[in-house]
């Protein structure tokens, strides 16, 4: 009898189980066919937007690994012979060079880069009519098929003295596909933002900010993540978009928005004025990094650079 009773019991936990394991297959497959593009993207965006928002300390410890990983390519990129090195840098030079310039910034003042991706759109003027306003600088990082609907939009970036960047074609994760994709991805979409007039070699910013070594080799540009995200992608909030920049900005570092949402303008008609009151500087990413020394090389990773106290010690 008990002999029976332990048999039925086992028999109601295999189909217990085969119902349990059917049921994961289902939320499996649901999660990698249909959702995709958009939950999985997300998830993924949000483990690098985790990695950035980790406290300093831990930071730190996420540079320092990719300073050692990339110390260990930076030497062979320096034996490789015909880098474009040079060449590129001259080349970055003329864009922020133009004669609408403002200043060079001070070196001793607090700076920030704004960045703003995923552009143009028709919200790309509005925020640059605020930072003319406060005679302030940002990089736009531009994907294709919003280059192709305005590229007049390029040149306007460009006339109201902001640089110009790189943000691929399609906007697809670059760690998840061939070399020659990559290439396309990223070299077509510097083309078409060449012809717009953003001239020469352009910095990059990876779609999810993701990437591996594939990309850091296929990519012979520097790559610019950030180590404020401003979450304005996920709350289209105007109010939680200020807060995190606020909460988070320090001297030297990189922001992370979009100008493709009304909410981010709204955010930054509050974050401009604000910064300038507390003595920052806003500049675009090249001359973030010149004024502070630091080299941008190619095939790199940058997230923030020294502050100006850094600075005076180096
Ligand atoms: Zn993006």
């Amino acid at each position: 009898m008990g002999q029976e009773e332990s048999k039925t019991d086992r028999k109601k936990m295999l189909i217990g189980m085969s119902v349990l394991i059917a049921a994961l297959a289902l939320v499996i497959a649901g999660m990698s066919l249909h959702a995709r593009e958009s939950r999985f993207d997300e998830v993924r965006s949000s483990i690098a937007d985790t990695l950035d928002r980790l406290p300093d300390e831990y930071m730190e410890v996420v540079s320092a690994d990719h300073e050692a990983l990339e110390s260990e390519g930076e030497e062979e990129t320096d034996k490789t012979p015909g880098t474009s090195e040079s060449d590129s840098k001259d080349d970055r030079k003329k864009q922020s060079s133009d004669p609408e310039k403002k200043d060079s910034p001070d070196p001793t003042q607090k700076l920030v880069a704004l960045t703003f991706d995923d552009g143009p759109s028709m919200y790309t003027e509005q925020i640059l009519d605020i930072l003319a306003e406060y005679d302030s600088r940002a990089t736009f990082f531009m994907v294709g098929y919003n280059i192709e609907k305005h590229p007049e939009r390029v040149k306007m970036v460009l006339d109201a003295g902001c640089e110009v960047g790189n943000h691929t074609s399609n906007h697809k994760d670059l760690s998840d596909i061939s070399r020659r994709s990559i290439e396309t991805e990223v070299y077509d979409n510097e083309k078409l933002l060449n012809d717009a007039g953003a001239e020469g070699e352009l910095l990059l910013r990876p779609p999810y900010g993701l990437y591996n070594d594939t990309v850091k080799e296929v990519v012979k540009r520097p790559m610019i993540n950030w180590s404020v995200d401003s979450r304005d992608w996920k709350t289209k909030d105007a109010v939680s978009t200020v807060k995190e920049v606020k909460n988070n900005v320090r001297d030297g570092r990189v922001v992370l928005m979009h100008d493709i949402y009304p909410s981010t303008v709204e955010a930054v008609k509050e974050l401009v004025p604000w910064l300038i009151e507390e003595g920052y500087g806003l500049v675009t990413v090249s001359e973030l990094y010149d004024v502070r020394g630091e080299e941008l090389k190619d095939g790199h990773i940058y997230r923030y650079t020294y502050s100006a106290e850094e600075y005076a010690e180096k």
